[in-house]
């Protein structure tokens, strides 16, 4: 097993790599399952979003234009350290984890009533573009005992949630141990660990902020959403191209 140990010089703030997969769980603290009146899972509900849903800090949340109430979930985000056995124990799994910060599983709860009525997949109210917000990750020896750890979420400077992980259904190394039964599990690799009591509503113009006294405070500001989508900013590059390249719309090569 020393082959899957952490290394020793882990950078320092660490920063996902741009490429890895973001994985989440569902209904992960007892109190938010009971908001949303649903059953305790048996597993660790698992579902992902893809790794360029996720806005950066100096970003805005940009609001998305196919739902109504889009809800914030705070939540622990574990940045995976090293290459992850499929079978591990959670003594083990402990050390996958390399960093650990605050991010929001942003959902649009109408989007997912609607969903779940039909017992259809989540991808519309939970994978949406930037559905995932991440703040600054720190080395997990930096923070101490996973199981102990305080955070939270406010609107507006109003707190809206707050969370200990001691109050988790399945730990993060449970959780860790979970997803690599299923999938391959690699450096850079993120795990949002499900959110507490207290979601709700954000509104266009809303400042929505996660902090803990580990890693600080990082907020976004909700923006409308967009009816049209940006310039492409491929446009001369794609116009560069010789003609009769495969694939390449004719009318963008002027
Ligand atoms: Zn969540």
């Amino acid at each position: 097993m020393t082959s899957f140990a952490p290394p020793d010089t882990w950078p320092l703030p660490y920063t996902p790599k741009p490429t890895g997969r973001v994985y989440c769980i569902g209904m992960n603290y007892r109190k938010h399952v009971a908001e949303l009146g649903n059953a305790v899972p048996e597993k660790p509900v698992v579902f992902m979003k893809p790794a360029d849903a996720l806005v950066r800090p100096d970003r805005p949340i940009v609001f998305p234009r196919h739902g109504r109430e889009l809800h914030h979930e705070v939540e622990l985000v574990l940045v995976i350290g090293c290459y992850v056995p499929y079978r591990c124990t959670e003594e083990q799994a402990v050390h996958y984890i390399g960093g650990v910060g605050l991010g929001l599983d942003l959902t649009l709860r109408d989007v997912q009533a609607e969903l779940r009525k039909k017992g259809l997949p989540w991808e519309a109210a939970k994978s949406f573009d930037g559905s995932i917000t991440l703040g600054p990750t720190v080395p997990v020896r930096e923070v101490g005992n996973l199981g102990a750890l305080e955070f939270s979420c406010l609107v507006n400077g109003v707190v809206r949630q707050q969370g200990h992980t001691s109050d988790m259904i399945v730990s993060p190394a449970a959780l860790v141990c979970a997803v690599a039964e299923v999938w391959d599990l690699n450096p850079g690799d993120l795990i949002y660990t499900g959110t507490p009591q207290g979601v709700g509503p954000l509104e266009v113009g809303d400042e929505v902020a996660v902090e803990a006294p580990w890693v600080g405070r990082t907020s976004w500001t909700v923006m409308p959403a967009r009816q049209e989508r940006e310039e492409d900013p491929y446009e001369d590059f794609w116009r560069s191209l010789p003609p009769g390249m495969p694939g390449i719309p004719a009318r963008k090569r002027g």
